[in-house]
């Protein structure tokens, strides 16, 4: 039997920011996976955007058009997607150029902060494995395995990149609020990405998602890949405390390895109000 659910993956990246697939091929994986509505949400940009389009129009497949916004709250990272931001807004342009300039600047600082560490020709290595593109931790990552610092992906972030090493660096991103008025301005819907995976206490991440609130975001990631249902659960609850919409997406960044295949994660619990209700 066929199931009629549709499936909505509302959180994925492609080569224009962390992830390894084009555009193309990254509509064409998730129209495999059954995906009936995809969000691109690349890293600070846009840029994949229309070419994920063309290509949702071949595959017959539903292209939201979406961006992963880096922002801070309280001296931690926090991720704010931004669903349905209108591309024509000039406002959401000069954010994206203002996140743009920020990420090059950082990019100067976690080199020179791997420098003191003895790691040598960082920006030029990251700036290569970005291939042109938004430059981010894990193109530095890439770079410390290639140049053996590292054996791997994950040894890079314990050791250099991860959170409180030298090379984590995010105090240039702005508040949450800002990154809120950004989206709105433009349009679109701000949900705050993988609540639980930022190693908050409940009660910190209950402080960050009530400010979120109190600044006009709207929604919250629910389902970020694979996760127990306990997590699911709790999510639900505080969703329906803060009387916030809900999504899911797989944040899937590459085939195999530790990201989750598009599509594949559990569906929404009822209790909670899907953010496409609205849509
Ligand atoms: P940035 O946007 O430059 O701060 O880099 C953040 C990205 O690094 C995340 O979106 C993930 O794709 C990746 N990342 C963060 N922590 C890890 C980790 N421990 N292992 C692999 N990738 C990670
Ligand atoms: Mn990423
Ligand atoms: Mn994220
Ligand atoms: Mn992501």
């Amino acid at each position: 039997m066929t199931s009629s659910v549709q499936i909505y993956d509302l959180h994925c990246h492609s080569d224009q920011s962390d992830g390894i697939l084009s555009p193309e091929a990254l509509v064409s994986r998730a129209k495999a996976q059954n995906v009936s509505v995809l969000a691109l949400t690349d890293h600070d940009t846009v840029s994949g955007i229309a070419r994920a389009r063309a290509q949702a129009d071949i595959e017959g497949l539903t292209l939201v058009t979406g961006i992963e916004f880096s922002s801070q709250w309280c001296g931690r990272g926090v991720h704010i997607v931004g669903l349905n931001v209108d591309l024509n807004c000039s406002a959401l342009g000069s954010a994206i150029e203002k996140q743009e300039q920020q990420r090059a600047e950082r990019a100067q600082c976690i080199a020179e902060k791997l420098e003191s560490m003895g790691v040598s020709g960082a920006f030029e290595g990251a700036q290569k494995h970005s291939d042109e593109g938004v430059i981010g931790r894990p193109h530095f990552a890439a770079f410390l395995v290639d140049a053996g610092y590292v054996k791997n992906i994950q040894q890079a972030f314990k050791k250099y990149l991860g959170a409180g090493k030298p090379g984590d660096i995010k105090q240039m991103w702005p508040e949450i609020e800002t990154i809120v008025d950004w989206i709105r301005a433009s349009g679109g819907t701000p949900v705050l990405a993988h609540p639980k995976k930022y190693n908050m206490t409940r009660t910190k991440l209950c402080a960050m998602v009530a400010d979120f609130k109190e600044a006009g975001g709207t929604a919250i990631e629910v389902v970020s890949g694979a996760q127990q249902d306990e997590v699911t659960r709790d999510l639900a609850r505080i969703a329906t405390k803060y009387d916030l919409l809900a999504s899911c997406g797989s944040d899937f960044h590459s085939p195999g390895g530790k990201w989750q295949e598009l599509g594949n994660f559990s569906q929404l619990p009822e209790s909670v109000q899907p953010v496409w209700s609205q849509w």
